[in-house]
């Protein structure tokens, strides 16, 4: 919330706020500045009168507040040391799932403030849940969350944000258990245990430039004899040996569609990227948008110059497109190793797998291959015989058959493993693919996978999964960058770039708006354009969007419709223009920080009068009944007569019969009356509506 708007709900001059502010140690620039949701609960704290706990006393003073808001960004950390006293709660959470206190630290106030331990939570939780968690009664708890804004039934998911600014409001103490996915993931290893393990391939490259046909050659002239018989399967992913010399794995789905795709998932299971180039046709835009996948990932690139068969090859074209990328071949100097190929022909096959040999000796590629397994879920289906069926990428560890494997919200015992020639095996080590079946369900392309030696451990994984994507499905929250968030990241600290994916309708404008635009940058943050080209905005631009956290901007051109819908789902921040001044502006003002939101209007309900009440103490009533969706008391309304608007504004009571009620049902009677306005008619409609913040302009 900007300064101005917390003003206005507070009853506050913004004037006066800033000054209350400032005592709370944040120190906004003027009345245009985002407030923190942490210092708004602080706000909130110090309004609020005194808790009865004997622990409250401190944690109203502000003087902690401003302590912890400056120690720590992340809101769950701070919403905890608004509740306790900055010299009892330690700074770094102790590692573990069992319960962490205060307690260690030993109280430096009034011998009889006794410091309970924090009650450790997982979340999303139900408030249902909480109640015993906590201690208090669900009534209780739906009231304290009234009392904070936020209407919610005893089913209701409540994310870590709320729940710590309402242990906060109760004087509780919790703490966040710790994420065993996280922990799993992040785990760094000893270096003394890696060895060394093959590269994993991806080819992009514009179409029909032989991607698939490349991928078919090197697999059919990798079969060997004896295995012949075996029919190859395509799972995803195959690995080609190279007689004394080592191991390569190919993902199987070429294109970089795929590629961003698990990579906005966070996924990036590809070391090496073969960028494909038909030698006839040059570097062509998918090559550059590719290359542009490519990097944003942080792969390196060999390229393969296919179609070197045919007689109107000319490698020296592709070579000085490739110049024109900043990829200066290694037979012009440069660093881009290049080999010639035909896929038809198997001609430089041979080359192009030894040279990805030598590019991963070159990145000392490693894992750990004596450990639990984890990685990355290539893409999965249900089988026939087999129930579901994913196809993995090990990253570390190996895999064995018997091992208790989580893979998102599905988990099970890895009943059997295959290779790629559909043969059983028993174990697949770091960099090799497997197809496992054994999980509870399909998990998505991109997930990671990982083995856990304790089955409740992986029961409770799964189970919090269910209820995370529950959430987010209900909460539909943007976690990706938008423009009007910028200068608040700014200011945080930890951002220093801002991306940006530009489609225009000429070439000509992409080159100068990518130019204005990155005349942007300044010392706090740089102005990047990851990806700029030519056509409407496209599902690979979101997911570039997605796993890189950039801004798209389409300039006379539109999103098509499967981008828009990805787009909108995903909170990417899409924008569209048609003069150039108008972005470089908008990017100028992010900048700033005075960038307005845009907002969405959504109607919940609409009601229709069918008689007038006159009262002597609250005016004109309205009573009818709810025809759609529902009346909430809270939602802004409207009043519309013979479809003119007659009035907007905010209810000044909600009732059914006698009750004051927050909501009415579609199918319901109520009546209602108006904040300032008495001129309700019969027949005139009421419209609920509520403005939901949209990531960008749409
Ligand atoms: P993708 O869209 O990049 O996967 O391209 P494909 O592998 O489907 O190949 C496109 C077309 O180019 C097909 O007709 C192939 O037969 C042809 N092609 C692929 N590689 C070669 C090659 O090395 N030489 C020749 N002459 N044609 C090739």
């Amino acid at each position: 919330m900007r300064v101005h708007e917390l003003a206005k709900t507070l009853g506050l001059t913004s004037k006066d706020l800033i000054s209350q502010l400032e005592k709370l140690g944040a120190s906004p620039k003027n009345h245009m500045s985002v407030v923190s949701q942490e210092i708004q609960a602080a706000l909130e704290k110090v309004k609020s009168p005194k808790p009865k706990s004997a622990k409250s006393e401190e944690s109203a003073k502000p003087e902690p507040v401003k302590t912890k808001l400056q120690e720590t960004k992340m809101p769950s950390a701070s919403a905890v040391s608004v509740a306790e006293p900055p010299k009892e709660k330690k700074l770094e959470p102790a590692p573990g799932v069992k319960t962490q206190s205060v307690s260690k630290v030993p109280p430096v106030s009034a011998p009889e403030v006794k410091t309970k331990p924090a009650i450790v939570l997982e979340f999303p939780i139900t408030v249902g849940s909480l109640s015993p968690a906590l201690g208090r009664s669900i009534p209780e708890l739906i009231k304290t969350l009234m009392g904070m804004g936020i209407f919610a039934n005893v089913n209701q998911l409540l994310n870590e944000e709320i729940v710590f600014a309402l242990a906060g409001t109760l004087g509780i103490e919790i703490q966040k258990r710790e994420d065993v996915v996280a922990k799993v993931l992040e785990e760094k290893e000893d270096p003394k245990l890696l060895k060394p393990r093959p590269p994993v391939v991806t080819m992009m490259g514009h179409v029909d430039h032989g991607k698939t046909s490349l991928l078919d050659a090197i697999r059919k002239t990798n079969v060997a004899a004896k295995e012949k018989g075996f029919i190859t399967q395509h799972i995803g992913a195959y690995g080609v040996d190279i007689p004394n010399k080592g191991h390569v794995t190919f993902l199987d789905t070429p294109g970089h569609e795929a590629f961003t795709a698990m990579r906005a998932r966070g996924a990036n299971a590809t070391d090496v990227v073969v960028l494909v180039i038909a030698a006839d046709d040059g570097v062509m835009p998918q090559t550059i948008e590719a290359y542009n996948h490519a990097r944003e990932a942080g792969c390196p690139v060999v390229v393969a110059m296919n179609k070197s068969d045919l007689p109107s090859a000319n490698p020296q074209r592709v070579m000085t497109g490739l110049q024109k990328l900043g990829l200066i071949p290694e037979e012009w100097g440069g660093k881009t190793i290049c080999v010639k190929v035909s896929a038809k022909t198997g001609v430089g096959i041979e080359q192009l797998l030894e040279m990805l040999l030598l590019e991963a000796e070159v990145l000392e590629l490693k894992a750990n291959p004596n450990r639990l397994a984890a990685g990355t879920v290539i893409e999965g289906h249900i089988s026939k015989g087999s129930g579901p069926v994913a196809t993995v990428i090990v990253q570390k560890g190996t895999l064995r058959i018997g091992d208790i494997i989580v893979s998102g919200q599905y988990m099970g015992r890895v009943r059997a493993l295959r290779n790629d020639r559909g043969k059983m095996i028993q174990e697949a080590g770091p960099s090799y693919a497997a197809e496992v079946s054994g999980l509870g369900g399909v998990p998505e392309a991109g997930e990671t996978f990982f083995v856990l030696a304790d089955e409740r451990v992986a029961r409770a994984i799964t189970e919090k999964k269910v209820l995370e994507i529950r959430e987010r499905e209900m909460t539909c929250s943007h976690k990706h960058l938008a423009l009007e968030d910028l200068y608040q990241r700014i200011t945080e600290g930890n951002f220093k770039e801002l991306k940006m994916i530009i489609k225009t309708d000429v070439q000509g404008s992409a080159e100068a708006l990518a130019q204005q635009l990155e005349k942007m940058s300044t010392d706090s943050c740089r102005v990047r354009v990851i990806h700029s080209g030519v056509g409407g905005i496209n599902e690979s631009d979101i997911m570039l969007a997605v796993a890189s956290d950039a801004i798209v901007i389409g300039f006379h051109v539109k999103a098509d419709p499967k981008a828009q819908m990805i787009g909108e789902k995903e909170g990417v921040d899409m924008r569209f223009y048609n003069i150039i001044y108008e972005a470089v502006e908008d990017v100028r003002k992010a900048m700033e920080g005075i960038l307005e939101p845009t907002y969405k209007e959504v109607i919940e309900g609409k009601l229709q009068v069918r008689k007038i009440f006159k009262s002597s103490k609250v005016g004109t009533i309205g009573g009818g009944n709810v025809l759609q969706g529902k009346i909430l008391r809270s939602n802004a309304v409207r009043l519309v007569r013979n479809n003119v608007v007659v009035f907007e504004g905010k209810l000044a009571s909600l009732k059914r019969f006698k009750d004051d009620v927050r909501e009415v049902g579609q199918g319901y009677e109520c009546g209602f009356s108006f904040e300032g306005f008495n001129d309700i008619q019969e027949n005139d409609v009421l419209e609920s509506y509520r403005l939901d913040k949209i990531a960008g302009k749409l």
